[in-house]
């Protein structure tokens, strides 16, 4: 039976994953700060440890393990990342755990190891165009990511890169965009959009107003949580290191993100539109990469991504009024 660790399994990621290897077959060590909040985690193992200290990283390698995924990080939504208020935390914190775990996993021998990039390592430069974003691999450098979340992220994927090249390691390096589903923050300032969003139309009545940070024409693309999964085990299986995109190409601007969520919960919605931390101006997956290297990209349409998430997170809301 194949062995893995899964970094940040309390996390919304790190939960799902841990039931993907599971069905895989997987023995499961999960590792957290916290317990997973919507107790989605089938772990084998759950370990409540604090990466940042090297002595909690290695002791989890008390038998041998095949494959660690490293998804822990400090991190949030735009109302987390870019405000600059967490800045030094956020850099300390997630610097210090990739540090620590591509280091352990070293000397303990595991056969590969996966670390959870982001896209906000892209430069700012070449996101100002909403309608033409470039975020195809090659376009990393000259780096100027917006935000220092963006910078650590760097960072570490040449941190374990490194250890690819210096100690021959078996490393995998996978740039998420914007991975949303069920079973993920939805409220408290870390959600990101598309939880905050749902959370918002959910809350509202059938023509009522919902708050919108920016004019609502900033652009993305929203990846649902299983083919994330999908292109994070089709990666590890590959011989292909990376760092490659895992996201989805179907950009929409937040305005239309918010018409697709109304139309799904089958409300009309009014947007106002208010100041707030927006990120960059536009952002779309590059996939011409995974699919050369994988033969496989996502394909789903977003919005059945969504009718699935609103779902959950109507039922969420309509929970918490109850207990008020
Ligand atoms: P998440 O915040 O839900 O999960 C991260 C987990 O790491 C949390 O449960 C947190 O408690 C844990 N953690 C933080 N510090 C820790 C520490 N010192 N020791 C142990 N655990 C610690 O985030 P997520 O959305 O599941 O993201 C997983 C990974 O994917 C992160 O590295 C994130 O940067 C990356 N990523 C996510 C997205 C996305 O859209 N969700 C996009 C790009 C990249």
């Amino acid at each position: 039976m194949k062995t893995a660790i899964v970094c940040g399994a309390g996390g919304f990621i790190g939960g799902h994953l841990v039931n993907r290897l599971k069905e895989e077959g997987y023995w499961v060590r999960g590792v957290d700060l916290k317990a997973h909040e919507f107790g989605n985690d089938q772990a084998d193992d759950f370990v409540i440890g604090d990466l940042r200290d090297p002595r909690v990283c290695d002791a989890l390698f008390d038998r041998k393990i095949n494959e660690v995924y490293q998804l822990a990080a400090d991190m949030g939504g735009a109302g987390y990342i870019f405000t600059g208020e967490h800045d030094a935390v956020v850099m300390h914190n997630s610097a210090t755990i990739n540090l620590n775990m591509v280091e352990a996993s070293r000397i303990h021998g595991v056969d590969k190891i996966f670390y959870s990039s982001s896209a906000c390592m892209y430069p700012e430069y070449n996101q100002t165009d909403p309608d033409n974003p470039k975020c195809s691999e090659d376009s990393a450098y000259p780096a100027m990511p917006d935000s220092e979340y963006g910078w650590e992220k760097l960072f570490s994927e040449r941190l374990y890169l490194s250890y690819h090249r210096n100690y021959g390691m078996e490393v995998r390096v996978a740039r998420f965009h914007n991975i949303f589903g069920p079973l993920g923050t939805w409220t408290g300032g870390r959600e990101k959009a598309p939880a905050a969003l749902c959370r918002k139309v959910a809350e509202s009545e059938n023509g009522g107003t919902i708050e919108i940070w920016g004019d609502g024409k900033q652009t993305r693309s929203f990846l649902y949580i299983d083919e994330c999964l999908e292109g994070v085990r089709r990666l590890m299986e590959s011989d292909f290191t990376g760092p490659v995109n895992i996201g989805s190409e179907e950009m929409v601007t937040i305005n239309q993100l918010v018409d697709i969520i109304a139309g799904v919960a089958g409300k009309t919605i009014h947007k106002k539109h208010i100041e707030g931390p927006q990120g960059v101006r536009g952002r779309n997956s590059d996939n011409a990469l995974i699919h050369r290297e994988l033969g496989w990209k996502p394909t789903e349409p977003l919005k059945d991504g969504l009718a699935r998430t609103f779902a959950w997170i109507q039922e969420q809301v309509k929970a918490a009024k109850t207990v008020a």
